[in-house]
């Protein structure tokens, strides 16, 4: 083997940004943001470990290129958690979850059945939703970001970051109302 190619964690474009950001506090962060000139860096003699993929704007247009090869079907792992004893993702880390909801965008969740707890993200959709927005206005989360660039894209309707920012509270008193719908249940049954 003579070249490793690893998918860039993040494009030229957001390494530039979050480098000026960081060179501006004087603070030197060998993040993944980094990787473009570390990983040639550390190239054993006769390896190039190349960094590749960072002239997209995020990974979605990567997913988006990629996602009906067979053998992205067959080799794709979207998790940097524990894999189960199968091989599979794990299906419940942010990663995996932001994974789902990419796919879900792009009208694919349904073909991976066998590789995601789609039912599970379906469950819950409406929450992962709110905290990729919730995410991106507070934090400034780029990988956030690019996700609701890409449902807007497909016209995929995301929570508003309202809505979003509610969402939490009103997740809380709705679980306290459907506690007190069982506790009167069990009431009225006496
Ligand atoms: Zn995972």
């Amino acid at each position: 083997m003579r070249k490793f190619l690893i998918s860039s964690s993040s494009s030229y474009r957001d390494s530039l940004y979050y480098h000026n950001q960081m060179y501006a506090k004087g603070v030197l962060w060998l993040d993944e943001w980094c990787e473009g000139f570390l990983l040639p860096m550390v190239s054993p003699i006769g390896l190039d470990i190349v960094s590749d993929g960072a002239q997209y704007p995020s990974k979605n247009e990567k997913i988006e290129k990629v996602i009906n090869l067979p053998i992205v079907r067959k080799h794709l792992r979207a998790c940097t958690g524990f894999f189960d004893e199968s091989g599979n993702d794990c299906g419940y880390c942010k990663k995996c979850i932001r994974m789902m909801l990419i796919l879900d965008i792009l009208g694919q969740l349904d073909k991976w059945e066998n590789h995601f707890p789609i039912s599970y993200f379906r469950r819950r959709r409406r929450y992962f939703q709110c905290d990729v927005v919730r995410l991106a206005h507070t934090d400034d989360d780029l990988s956030c970001w690019s996700i609701i660039r890409l449902a807007e894209k497909y016209n995929y309707k995301m929570p508003s970051y309202t809505y979003a920012k509610c969402y939490k509270q009103l997740g809380g008193v709705y679980s306290l109302l459907r506690l007190k719908k069982v506790r009167d249940l069990f009431s009225s049954s006496k």
